[in-house]
């Protein structure tokens, strides 16, 4: 084929994303009537009513181009995280943000550090760039942050840390956290993923935002698309010191997030009521959820997000097409290396009910 002469050497080795099966495909290939998804880390409650009120009246100016610099939302967010405004940057989803990432730091040979069982995102921004990607193992299911400062070289650009981690949920504490920043050299850009932020529980957990004063080479994101429930309208944020924002802010788009996703995520702020719901549902359901595992004795691993990985002693993905004819769509975990391991998000009670139902009949 010609177009494989044609494109650039770092587009060969992208593998496509895989993403959790969309319920409609589910209830058309296989003909059901009702499908839950539990496979994407989507919250449950749904979006704030109130956000989506506001997000319609919004809709009758989508003639109108969106603010560019997404100023009430920055003004908001900056008091509430008690950063200054040209500390934030906004994406189209966090996703977007890592290939800002990619597009601003990586060249071609850098090496960049992720560990070996987390989100592929950071795979893709740094294939993508053409960098060469160190890989570090999990230990007992953490970041090993120590193995991770060992594998920094003189080619090392970026350090990602997922934390909480997706899919193993575990985190890295602020004392582990603290170690690490005091060794990682200050031209390394290291990442903070904090996706799921909002859900942590435990008090050992960093604050990063504080970090930021002592080190100039950080960068955490965070998005609205998980506790916030607007995974649908794709919207995030960087925070970091004002010179790597204007960088970043170099490679974006002038209109990158739309005006509802700006008003969706200005209005979810507004929502403490739905946010505390949806912890306190996440909460129970990670309980519920913990002690149906232990009845059926299976291993699974504590999380501090909104999904747990639970061991089903057989293969995945058969349980996978299983739970899928059950009406239930979760994420094998195949794909990562794991052959009995699957990932649960957490669902409403009735739903959470209704996936250990199909657990306990297809196993
Ligand atoms: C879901 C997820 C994201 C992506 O979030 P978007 O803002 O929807 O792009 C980023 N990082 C991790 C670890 C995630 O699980």
């Amino acid at each position: 084929m010609v177009a494989e002469k044609m494109v650039r050497k770092a587009i060969m080795n992208i593998k496509p994303y895989v993403p959790g099966k969309p319920i409609e495909e589910v209830k058309r290939e296989l003909g059901l009537d009702k499908v839950i998804k539990l496979a994407s880390n989507e919250n449950p409650l749904g979006t704030s009513p109130t956000a989506v009120e506001k997000m319609q009246e919004r809709l009758e100016r989508a003639h109108i181009y969106p603010d560019g610099n997404a100023y009430s939302l920055r003004a908001k967010l900056s008091s509430k995280l008690e950063v200054a405004q040209d500390q934030l940057i906004f994406g189209n989803g966090s996703d977007e943000l890592l290939a800002y990432l990619g597009q601003t730091f990586i060249k071609s040979d850098d090496e960049v550090i992720m560990a070996e069982t987390t989100f592929s995102e950071y795979e893709f921004t740094t294939n993508l760039m053409g960098g060469n990607l160190i890989k570090v193992p999990l230990k007992d299911y953490k970041h090993d942050l120590e193995e991770m400062v060992a594998a920094i070289t003189e080619q090392t650009k970026m350090i990602f840390v997922c934390n909480p981690n997706n899919p193993t949920g575990t985190i890295v504490t602020s004392k582990e956290v603290e170690e690490f920043l005091e060794q990682v050299p200050d031209d390394v850009v290291v990442v903070f993923d904090e996706a799921y932020y909002e859900y942590v529980t435990n008090d050992d957990y960093p604050e990063t935002i504080d970090y930021l004063s002592d080190y100039d080479n950080l960068i955490i994101l965070r998005t609205f698309s998980k506790a916030y429930g607007l995974s649908g309208l794709r919207i995030g944020y960087g925070i970091s010191n004002p010179e790597l924002i204007d960088y970043l802010k170099r490679v974006r788009q002038p209109f990158n997030v739309n005006e509802i996703a700006q008003v969706g995520a200005y209005s979810s702020l507004d929502d403490k009521k739905h946010l505390e719901k949806t912890l306190e549902y996440n909460n129970q359901g990670k309980e519920y959820l913990y002690q149906q595992f232990e009845e059926l004795g299976l291993d699974y691993i504590p999380t501090e997000s909104n999904f747990i990985i639970v061991d089903v002693e057989e293969s995945n993905d058969q349980i996978f097409d299983k739970l899928l004819k059950e009406g239930v769509i979760i994420r094998s975990l195949s794909s990562f290396g794991y052959q009995t391991k699957i990932r649960v998000t957490v669902g409403l009670p009735e739903e959470n009910k209704a996936f250990i139902e199909a657990l306990k009949k297809v196993l």
